[in-house]
């Protein structure tokens, strides 16, 4: 348990040509934030190559205020890479995760932050209701279902990347050498306490959506592929299943052939060498389909190693005569 005493509370801001909502969103992070009376407040805006006067907005907040901080990246990197150049910026004891277009409310991050002091190492949103379009939200629905038939994790329903992130939680993402990041994923996957939190998602300050549909579909695609090889395996379940449906074509073409009788209304003996074609065909598009099947299930498996993701996390070390609890990475 945690006990009441100052703690600081990091907040990280991805923000691409956001000139539009930027002041404003500022003023909300700090009307909301700025004067709470058990945290010290750092906001951590990372400009993920902003073409308009997002960087120097920025800039100025950051000689006007110490608690700001910016990190400006070389280019437009997408918005993953850019909070995770946040995450590893941030130095709070607790670090929440939002966007800058307002859609989250700051003002939920107070109660986020009480189930914190409970004990809960990660607090992630979880949206009501959209203000979008309905195939936007329909789109995003489907998604996310999909996404729980396919992936290997238990990834909660409806959340996005609003959270409050435990200090410790921030320092395993920040270990993950993988590059391709989907980070809600990864919020998942490093366990600990999690729970999450209701909240209407509010539809964009001001501003124009900067996530374009084909970052959109990368965001799922990444999603999918970094935490699941299904779709290698269901090549080798395929190739399994068709092999047998062939094995069985050959049985019967090949019973057709000895026997004399006809196949959709053909008798092998109309055409000759179809049997011996037939029969070779469709053994080696079996063997084939198996052998892709195999390359794929070990394709998986190189792609897992080389995500470097440690086998475990421990989230607490207990020893005899000792009740200190000891953290290792
Ligand atoms: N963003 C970013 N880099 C990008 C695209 C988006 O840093 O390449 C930021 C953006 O400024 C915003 C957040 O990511 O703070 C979410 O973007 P947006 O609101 O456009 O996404 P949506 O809410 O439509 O999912
Ligand atoms: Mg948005």
């Amino acid at each position: 348990m945690k006990e009441q005493q100052i703690k600081q509370l990091s907040v990280v801001v991805p923000c691409f040509n956001e000139q539009d909502v930027i002041q404003m969103t500022h003023d909300r992070l700090v009307g909301a934030l700025g004067s709470l009376a058990d945290y010290g407040l750092e906001v951590v805006y990372v400009n993920d190559g902003s073409s308009d006067d997002t960087e120097s907005m920025l800039f100025a907040l950051a000689a006007a205020e110490p608690r700001v901080r910016v990190v400006s990246l070389a280019r437009n990197f997408g918005h993953q890479p850019a909070v995770t150049a946040g995450l590893v910026h941030a130095s709070g004891d607790v670090v929440a995760i939002i966007d800058a277009d307002l859609q989250d409310p700051p003002e939920v991050i107070p109660e986020m932050l009480k189930l914190w002091r409970d004990g809960y190492e990660v607090v992630y949103g979880v949206r009501t209701r959209r203000k979008e379009g309905i195939l936007k939200r329909a789109a995003y629905a489907s998604f996310y279902r999909l996404y729980k038939l396919l992936a290997n994790i238990d990834m909660p329903l409806d959340s996005g990347d609003f959270a409050l992130l435990d200090r410790r939680v921030v320092d395993v993402l920040n270990g993950l050498p993988e590059k391709n990041r989907f980070l809600r994923g990864l919020r998942t996957w490093a366990g600990f306490r999690q729970t999450g939190y209701t909240y209407e998602r509010a539809a964009r300050a001001a501003g124009e959506p900067k996530y374009s549909f084909r970052a959109l579909m990368r965001l799922a695609f990444d999603g999918i592929f970094n935490f699941s090889t299904t779709p290698l395996t269901l090549i080798f379940v395929a190739g399994a299943i068709i092999s047998g449906l062939a094995a069985i074509a050959a049985l019967v073409y090949l019973a057709a052939r000895v026997w004399g009788f006809s196949v959709f209304g053909q008798s092998p003996e109309d055409v000759p060498g179809f049997t011996t074609l037939i029969l070779t065909i469709l053994f080696f598009s079996g063997v084939q389909l198996i052998s892709v099947g195999i390359l794929g299930e070990y394709l998986g498996r190189i792609y897992q190693e080389t995500k470097m993701r440690p086998t475990y996390v421990i989230k607490e070390l207990r020893e005899k005569d000792t009740d200190d609890s000891a953290s290792f990475d």
